[in-house]
């Protein structure tokens, strides 16, 4: 849907095809990082995930307790999204995002998008419609696609296939790409939930994620809908898990509740071995799976998607040659590979803090354990922030804000008031420092540019040069003092 959104935005038609006919009734996802958000922004989305998402006023917490009925151990604080855009203001020197993160589920964050993409007229959005198989020639690619109401089948002649089609992707299996990594690393137990039951639920008042070493319960709205990740008992058959002694057990007591969908499943540490083949490209979880300690998965999947979207874009539109596409692996695979460690050492930290739980009896001990382990998970803004696309890694807990070609295109606020950031063009926008002259890379541009004036002292050293080319996905394409060969310049950034 975000791809789908991406190449409407820049003028493409698409078709995208749903094999449901609803959007998800899975919570899996629950925090949309900032980098997402800033993403969600330029393609016009923010206010409206932001009017289904928790409210602006509630925290971002992480407290580990013993249990619901028991003790609050330790609490890690994050800032609500209304502290955070304060702190964004303030601390205006580019090592912060344009938009904070958000805490919103799948299920409430799917039918927005899939709202903005259904009234576009291009993009043909067809739920209950499945893709079968595809055929590949120079020219284009053909899809065969069954209609669920009537079984039927129907082919569709396309330029390019993007499978944005999860995990169990048919479109990488047909291209006969194996993922590497480890498949099912461990099970568990998702049990989504309503209840009232919040003198218990928020027993130590509203966090984020309430933790033990059982597992997560995620505060999906700090109202009533609420999501239990835990371990299958040991011994029983997965199929036949009762979610409600479970619950109990997690809580300390017996509350109310109505259980919404329960289900065992797997994680995964997967990455596609190659991304694209020809005309046919691989985005999302089809191209990368992660266990959730970090929030990885769609977040990565969105980042693909706007890289790849403005790529297949300027390919269409006649703008750019086949090296641009090509680099969609190349930029987005040490990416997924990246993010896929990262989850694994977050994991990694879940894992030493639940042996704590199982080997301290000192209550004080534990918290102090837990305080020091440190909860990487939601302070990595490195990976969030700082995957860049020349090859140069980063730390990844600490975001260094820079116009490197292939870094992310630091975001800070002008005098006046604006956000820099939302005074990007849709396509390229070349952003002048001083009296450098842009006519060279003005006069070679051939796709749509927009020029920025940056007539401010204060935050011109963020940038470190004089010119600054950013590409339509806000990384840094070109930079320089002045520029004498425009063309060249084009010719390199657009493949
Ligand atoms: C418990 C849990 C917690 C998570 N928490 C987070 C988090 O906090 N932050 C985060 O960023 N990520 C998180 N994730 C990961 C996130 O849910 C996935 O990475 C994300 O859903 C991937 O999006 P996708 O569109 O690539 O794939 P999917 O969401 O799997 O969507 C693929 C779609 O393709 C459809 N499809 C498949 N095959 C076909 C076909 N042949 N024809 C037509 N349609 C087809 C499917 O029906 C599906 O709707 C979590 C995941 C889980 C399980």
């Amino acid at each position: 849907m975000t791809l789908a959104r991406t190449l409407a935005s820049l003028g493409v038609r698409c078709m995208l095809v749903e094999r449901n006919a609803t959007t998800t009734r899975h919570p899996k996802m629950d925090i949309t990082n900032g980098r997402s958000m800033e993403l969600f922004r330029r393609l016009g989305l923010a206010d409206a995930l932001r009017a289904v998402a928790v409210p602006e006023a509630n925290n971002f917490d992480v407290s580990w307790i013993t249990s619901l009925t028991g003790r609050e151990l330790h609490r890690f604080r994050y800032p609500s999204v209304a502290e955070k855009r304060a702190e964004i203001r303030a601390r205006n020197d580019g090592t912060q995002p344009r938009e904070p993160a958000m805490r919103v589920s799948q299920v409430m964050i799917e039918p927005v998008l899939q709202q903005a993409i259904v009234g576009d007229p291009r993009v043909e959005a067809r739920w209950g419609v499945a893709f079968e198989a595809f055929t590949e020639d120079e020219a284009g690619v053909t899809a065969t696609l069954r209609i669920g109401a009537t079984g039927e089948t129907e082919t569709v002649r396309c330029d390019y296939l993007a499978g944005c089609d999860g995990g169990s992707s048919i479109v990488r299996e047909q291209l006969g790409i194996a993922c590497e990594g480890q498949a099912a690393v461990t099970q568990r137990y998702m049990i989504h939930f309503r209840s009232d039951a919040r003198e218990l639920l928020q027993a130590f008042g509203v966090a984020w994620h309430y933790q033990t070493a059982m597992g997560t319960l995620i505060a999906q709205d700090d109202k009533d809908t609420w999501t239990l990740q835990t371990r299958p008992p040991a011994g029983v058959d997965p199929a036949a898990i009762d979610p409600h002694p479970i619950l109990d057990a997690w809580a300390g007591r017996p509350f109310a509740r109505q259980i919404l969908v329960a289900n065992p499943w797997f994680t995964h540490l997967l990455l596609a071995e190659r991304y694209q083949e020809g005309r046919v490209f691989l985005a999302g979880d089809a191209a990368h799976q992660y266990i959730p300690t970090g929030g990885y998965g769609m977040n990565t999947g969105i980042g693909d998607a706007v890289d790849l979207g403005w790529k297949l874009a300027a390919a269409v539109k006649g703008y750019a040659g086949q090296g641009l596409l090509d680099s969609y692996g190349r930029e987005r695979r040490p990416v997924g590979y990246r993010n896929r460690l990262a989850s694994e050492r977050h994991t990694g930290v879940r894992i030493a803090i639940a042996e704590l739980y199982r080997n301290e009896g000192d209550p004080e001990a534990l918290a102090r354990g837990i305080a020091a382990l440190g909860n990487a998970e939601n302070e990595s803004w490195g990976i969030e922030f700082g995957y860049r696309y020349d090859g140069v890694e980063g730390d990844p807990v600490i975001y260094t804000p820079t116009t490197a070609p292939g870094a992310r295109l630091p975001s800070t606020f002008l005098h006046d008031g604006s956000a820099l950031y939302d005074r990007l063009g849709p396509w390229f926008t070349l952003l002048r420092f001083g009296d450098a002259d842009p006519s060279p890379l003005i006069d070679a541009a051939p796709v749509p540019l927009e020029i920025v004036v940056v007539d401010d002292a204060s935050v011109a050293p963020i940038y470190e040069s004089r010119l600054v080319l950013v590409r339509p996905d806000t990384h840094v394409a070109w930079r320089g003092d002045h520029c004498d060969d425009g063309e060249a310049v084009w010719r390199n950034v657009l493949g």
